[in-house]
């Protein structure tokens, strides 16, 4: 096996089980190893310190999986890893739309599964995953009893591996319609042509949060920004409140969003949805002084990289800003960030800049995060990238 020595000092971050390795703390290698190949990491005295995934091309030049340098990295531990993950999942989330796997946090650095019914779908985000893609599949099937699993491996991160993106069926049979139950409600989720694996499995918790604040406070105006299929849209429907108004800029989710509010029943006439920017659709909201009891705002990653953060940070203020000053007086603002390299604190100072600068006065109520089958390893805080506040205006 490859060796890969370190710079000294660089063991401090794998001494504190955190499972990346960055191309800046290695030293040299003892051979050339492709993407994917399992290499031995050492310190630079030489001690063995971990197994791990490398990635030629990435920043992130090897993702351990395994601090148990005896081990070996075969089919077995794949299995293994993944029936461990599954086992958990009961105590989390025993519907039908469960994430099965959720990369670090599961020991399965680079790999996502979520499952919609009876389908699976994957996400092989690393060299390494990809590496192991067929025997995962496998492992995957044996420890669900299922039989279809649909690969999403279409995400932007693909490239900073140096992976091309690609998407299909895997195992067994293409995607149908397929739909979930959450907390009462139907909702669509196109596996195939959706975002991510088809749906955002994260705010999930975070739904039925927001359907609570609408049914303590009965036949509410809301505003659900980024609403996507109408996930937070069809909760404050169901919580009792009068009328919601939802932005999204895609046509597509728009058009299921519509699909779920029949096929849970609700009434159409409460609910208006509108295929617009959501940064020109505030403005001019603003601008008609219209108001709201209730706003969600769910923005896409405006920070994928560390890089990108203070034009990010100025596009959470802009749209939070605009959501303040829509927000009616004792009226709640549910706002989130799913950009890792904004923390929860920073977040919440952009926030409070915006509420200053609207000129309104707000209390954080409550803090939210990402559901509970996507759990955070105490080790790989980068995990919890989804930071949510309920705020109040006072
Ligand atoms: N709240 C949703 C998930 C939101 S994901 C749920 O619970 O399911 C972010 C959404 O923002 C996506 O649907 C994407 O289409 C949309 N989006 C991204 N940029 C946008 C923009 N500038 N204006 C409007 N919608 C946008």
């Amino acid at each position: 096996m490859i060796d890969v020595f370190l710079k000294a000092g660089k063991e401090k971050s794998l001494a504190r089980r955190h499972p990346w390795v960055f191309s800046g703390a290695v030293e040299k290698l003892t051979g050339e190893p492709v993407s994917g190949e399992t290499v031995r990491v050492r310190s630079h005295g030489g001690a063995i310190l971990a197994l791990a995934a490398y990635s030629p091309r990435s920043q992130i030049r090897a993702r351990v999986w395994t601090f148990e340098t005896a081990r070996q990295v075969d089919a077995g531990f794949f299995a293994a890893r993944i029936g461990r993950a599954i086992a958990r999942r009961p105590r989390y989330w025993p519907g039908t739309g469960q994430r099965l796997v959720h990369g670090e946090s599961d020991g399965l650095p680079g790999l996502i599964v979520d499952r919609y019914g009876d389908t699976l779908v994957g996400q092989f985000l690393s060299a390494g995953a990809e590496r192991w893609r067929e025997e995962i599949a496998d492992a995957l099937l044996v420890a669900t009893g299922l039989t279809d699993l649909y690969e999403r491996s279409d995400a932007d991160v693909r490239q900073l591996e140096g992976l091309a993106p690609r998407s299909g069926p895997l195992r067994g049979a293409p995607p149908g319609t397929t739909s979930i139950e959450e907390h009462g409600i139907r909702l669509a989720v196109d596996i195939a042509r959706g975002h991510k694996t088809g749906f955002y499995l994260d705010q999930r918790e975070n739904r039925r949060i927001v359907r609570d604040l609408a049914a303590a406070n009965p036949g509410m105006q809301a505003l659900n920004c980024f609403c996507y299929t109408g996930g937070f849209s069809l909760s404050l429907l169901a919580g009792g409140a009068s009328h919601v108004v939802s932005i999204d800029s895609s046509g597509p989710a728009l058009q299921i969003a519509r699909a779920n509010i029949e096929a849970n029943g609700l009434d159409p006439a409460r609910a208006e949805w509108r295929e617009d920017d959501v940064f020109n659709a505030l403005r001019e909201m603003r601008n008609n002084a219209r108001s709201f009891d209730l706003i969600v705002l769910d923005p896409p990653k405006f920070a994928p990289t560390p890089a990108s953060v203070e034009r990010a940070s100025r596009a959470y203020k802009d749209i939070n800003l605009l959501g303040f000053k829509l927000l009616k007086p004792g009226g709640c603002l549910v706002t989130f960030s799913c950009s890792g390299g904004v923390s929860a604190e920073l977040f919440q100072k952009i926030i409070a800049g915006a509420a200053l600068d609207a000129g309104i006065d707000a209390l954080v109520e409550q803090r939210l995060g990402g559901a509970c089958d996507h759990p955070v390893r105490l080790a790989f805080p980068e995990g919890e990238y989804l930071k949510g506040l309920v705020l109040r205006r006072d």
